[in-house]
């Protein structure tokens, strides 16, 4: 689903950090997140798993992250989220919307009943709306930080 980068968790301005410090930290954001999205790698750093859910941006992680690798309250998920027209069954002409359910964004727009799109203006990259899809169609994109 994820092309090429890991996606971290939010509120990380350096994501250069998440390889210099994580791997001697215990995964305190980890543990912290209700949504259970933070997965700690063999690595021992952290990437988030938006196959059965997504960041509500409550801030546990930032709170439990005593190290300080998250620490800015403005940051969002360094990712991309987009709807792949050729893996979504509405760009071949079935209805669905089991996407657009589960955005409180309301970022995905329809062009009529057919054919959504993301408006990137509006999307948090939460990733709720990923694990909601049938035809795994929306993909995310690590777009800055690269470590
Ligand atoms: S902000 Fe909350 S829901 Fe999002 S990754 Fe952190 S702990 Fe999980
Ligand atoms: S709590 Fe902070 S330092 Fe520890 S693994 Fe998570 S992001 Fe890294
Ligand atoms: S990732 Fe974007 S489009 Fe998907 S549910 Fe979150 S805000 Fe909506």
């Amino acid at each position: 689903m994820n092309k090429g980068k890991q996606i971290r968790p939010p509120y990380a301005a350096d994501l250069s950090r998440f390889g210099q410090t994580c791997p001697e930290c215990e995964g305190m954001c980890s543990n912290a997140c209700e949504e259970n999205i933070i997965i700690i790698g063999k690595d021992r750093t952290p990437h988030l798993d938006f196959s059965k859910g997504g960041c509500t941006y409550c801030g546990a992680c930032l709170e439990a992250c005593s190290p300080g690798v998250l620490s800015h309250t403005e940051e969002p998920i360094h990712a991309a989220v987009r709807i792949n027209p050729l893996k979504c069954v509405s760009w071949q002409g079935v209805m669905c919307f089991s996407c657009k359910e589960p955005c409180l964004d309301n970022a995905i727009d329809f062009k009529g009943l057919y054919k959504p799109d993301i408006n990137a203006s509006r999307c948090t990259s939460c990733g709720f709306c990923i694990g909601r899809c049938p035809s795994e169609a929306i993909e995310t994109t690590f777009f800055k930080g690269n470590e």
